[in-house]
């Protein structure tokens, strides 16, 4: 069994890639360009989100499009200057809206969604860290009733799919959730979701465990993957320096795709920017992450402060953060919670990496026998890591499980 792996990527699904291959006994570096916790797990709102399975090319996104161009403070934004690059995913994207292509995108996502708190649960266990886990749900708000009902078909398609919503009045989520306005008309609590302790330290102990286990982290930026023939050899650094490798795991988020177009395989994935802004003493506490539906944000009580985070903004993959996306959450948040004080607080930008079809990529890479690649969680990063590094060391080490993976293959673009 060839034995030295290197996984390019040490955000939280490069960790826990390298945790899972850890155990099952292989020899593991990750080489990462940033300190551990910065990806964009960094700036997320942390949930592990059992139903959130329908996929963003729903019905009505589309029509919608064209007026988020122009509206800088919806919930979701294209940035015009990116609007071409962007066109051949969109293409691809909206041969995603079909109501059985919703259907079948939905089962395919809640076949790993549904494992997921079985596989953390067995992960963090396994290494003392199963408190990095919160015990409540999390709780999603609606102004009226007019955006429950709009909402109710999604839901119904997560109750098909064996999760649970469970409907609950507005006033009633403020009895759960004292700091919260009472007058929002209706709530559902996503009873089999979860959320993080932190979205920094989750991602940091997972990597401080690793290196406890014997696993190394090299910081640089790599520029490229090197092969002869089938065979990747390693990966050569920013710098000149190579490093030797048997197997190579691609994990680097949205940026895989710069990566893998060397090697023949164009991955359709677009960084698609999300914000967040932390505050430490924010004057309210909350046990549970809340939802906002209508501003399409999340408000997690993480142990390092309050956390609002959100949005979805298309842009080029170096496009600069345009904060204004963070300060829109944050006005909106006083809706939610009146009493939230609003000073000193951090903003965070994070670029999920997210497939025309919401699906991830967990695969070999087609015409190479040793490089595989996991990314393209899209919003579900944070969920799905666990479950993701599992199926990798089934993969990596030729004992697949009985899960059937087509959907997830890396040639389907
Ligand atoms: C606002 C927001 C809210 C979210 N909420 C949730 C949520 O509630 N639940 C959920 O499940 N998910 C959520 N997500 C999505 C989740 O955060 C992402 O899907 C996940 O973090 C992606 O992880 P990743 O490891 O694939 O990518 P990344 O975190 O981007 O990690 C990739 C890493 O590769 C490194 N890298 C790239 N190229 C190179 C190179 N050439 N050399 C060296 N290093 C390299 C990068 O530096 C980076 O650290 C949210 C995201 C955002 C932004």
């Amino acid at each position: 069994m060839p034995k030295n792996i290197v996984v390019l990527g040490g955000g939280i699904v490069g960790v826990c890639c390298a945790l899972q291959l850890q155990r099952a006994g292989y020899t593991v570096r990750i080489v990462e360009r940033n300190p551990p916790g910065e990806g964009a797990a960094q700036a997320s709102c942390g949930y592990i989100a059992a139903s959130e399975v329908i996929p963003l090319s729903k019905p009505g996104l589309l029509r919608k499009a064209p007026g988020w161009l122009f509206d800088p403070s919806g919930p979701l934004t294209i940035r015009q200057s990116s609007l071409m690059g962007l066109l051949p995913w969109f293409l691809r994207f909206a041969g995603n809206t079909r109501p059985s292509r919703i259907s079948q995108i939905s089962h395919d996502l809640s076949r790993l969604t549904s494992r997921a708190m079985v596989d953390y649960r067995e992960l963090l266990g396994q290494f003392g860290l199963s408190d990095l886990i919160q015990t409540n749900p999390v709780i999603e708000l609606y102004e009226t009733e007019k955006d429950f009902d709009r909402a109710r078909p999604d839901h119904e398609m997560r109750r098909a799919l064996g999760f649970q919503v469970d409907e609950i009045s507005g006033l009633q989520a403020a009895e759960r959730e004292p700091e919260i306005a009472k007058d929002f008309a209706k709530a559902v609590v996503f009873s089999d979701w979860r959320s993080i302790v932190d979205s920094e330290r989750f991602v940091t102990a997972m990597t401080d465990a690793f290196v406890s286990g014997g696993g190394s982290i090299t910081m640089a930026e790599a520029s490229h993957i090197l092969f002869e023939g089938s065979m990747a050899t390693g990966i050569s650094l920013a710098g000149g320096e190579k490093i030797e490798a048997d197997i190579v795991i691609l994990c680097a988020g949205a940026w895989t795709k710069q990566l893998t177009a060397p090697l023949g395989s164009k991955l359709r994935i677009e960084g698609v920017c999300g914000y967040q802004t932390l505050f430490a003493d924010p004057g309210v506490s909350l046990a549970h992450g809340v939802i906002y539906a209508k501003g399409g944000f999340g408000i997690t009580p993480y142990e390092s402060g309050l956390a609002i985070s959100g949005t979805i903004e298309f842009a080029n993959l170096d496009a600069e953060p345009d904060w204004r996306r963070a300060d829109i959450l944050v006005k909106k948040s006083r809706r939610i919670l009146p009493k939230l004080q609003t000073t000193n607080g951090i903003r965070r930008m994070g670029r999920r990496p997210l497939t025309p079809d919401t699906l991830p990529i967990i695969d070999r890479l087609p015409n190479f026998e040793n490089i595989f690649v996991a990314t393209g969680h899209g919003q579900l990063g944070v969920t799905l890591a666990a479950t993701t590094g599992k199926l990798i060391a089934d993969l990596v080490s030729g004992h697949p499980g009985d899960m059937d993976m087509a959907a997830y293959r890396a040639s389907r673009f």
